[in-house]
């Protein structure tokens, strides 16, 4: 597996019109071999996130922003625990996008936003996003049509400035099929540990599967830039779907040319009694 093999199946070029009926989920032919051999590859490679995200702590110059959108069970909160899994948090912020509150509300729907984004040497993970703005907004139409029509282009600007700025942005759109979505709603309804997750609400969101899918055909059909891509990443196998999403991250800070911060000088002649 490797970024060229990964990036002409998975990333989604500039003002590329998708269908998301010709992607499939369960695909897994960028790696040779089976989930055991998936996972060890998979752990290698979060050994080399590992050091990666601390040079780039150590370094302290650039951003890295992570976006995560997917349907409801589509492994959002999986993707994050096993891709993550011993990376120092120091460094490593998560911020997750629920139902606006009152106070966000009253503001451009990018405030919330922005005040979220990565500073220098920080890596931020999106669980959720100012997608949902043209996502479940426009599925429940939540704003007027012309309002979340007019989302898309400002989206493609702010996140060019955020790039502009030094913020490099990798945004994975994990595709599930509604047979795998159904799957895991029944094991939040088995698993008694799993109950938790279960919300009745996301019943009524399942039933309006093909608007979702539309929606996001829309996202990504008019938001991937060179500066800021989607990655379609095929989720129905978790290992799959936690490799796919490795890969790219180190590749992306393998590629970011870092250096750890010049020593003091003398180093060498110290002795400490
Ligand atoms: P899980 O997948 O584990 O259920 P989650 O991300 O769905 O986690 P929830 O608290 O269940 O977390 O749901 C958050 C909800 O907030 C989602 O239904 C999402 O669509 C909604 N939401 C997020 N941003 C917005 C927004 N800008 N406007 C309206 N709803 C939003
Ligand atoms: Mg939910």
């Amino acid at each position: 597996m490797n970024n060229r093999t990964i990036d002409n199946r998975y990333r989604v070029p500039p003002k590329t019109k998708i269908d998301l009926d010709k992607w499939d989920p369960a695909d897994h032919s960028a790696f040779d071999g089976d989930k055991d051999a998936g996972e060890k590859a998979a752990n290698k490679l979060n050994k080399r996130l590992e050091s990666l995200q601390e040079l780039l702590y150590a370094e302290g110059k650039h951003k890295l922003l992570i976006v995560l959108q997917a349907m409801d069970a589509g492994g959002k909160d999986g993707t994050i625990r096993h891709v993550f899994d011993g990376v120092n948090p120091q460094g490593v912020k998560v911020a997750s996008f629920k139902q606006p509150t009152p106070e966000e509300l009253a503001h451009d729907y990018l405030w919330r936003i922005h005040k979220q984004t990565p500073g220098r040497g920080e890596i931020v993970i999106f669980n959720r996003s100012h997608y949902e703005d043209v996502l479940v907004v426009r599925v429940h139409n939540l704003v007027a049509k012309d309002v979340w029509q007019r989302r898309y282009d400002q989206i493609v600007a702010f996140e060019k400035r955020l790039a502009e700025e030094g913020t490099t942005i990798l945004k994975f759109y994990l595709h599930i099929d509604k047979d795998e979505q159904k799957e895991r709603l029944q094991a939040r309804l088995d698993e008694p540990d799993k109950n938790w997750k279960f919300a009745k609400g996301d019943l009524a969101e399942r039933a309006l599967w093909p608007q979702y899918q539309a929606a996001y055909e829309a996202v990504l059909s008019r938001t991937s830039t060179e500066l800021a891509p989607w990655y379609i990443i095929p989720a129905n196998r978790k290992w799959y779907r936690n490799l796919v999403i490795s890969q790219i991250l180190v590749d992306t800070l393998e590629g970011l040319d870092m250096h750890f911060p010049q020593a003091e000088e003398g180093l060498a002649e110290i002795v400490i009694e």
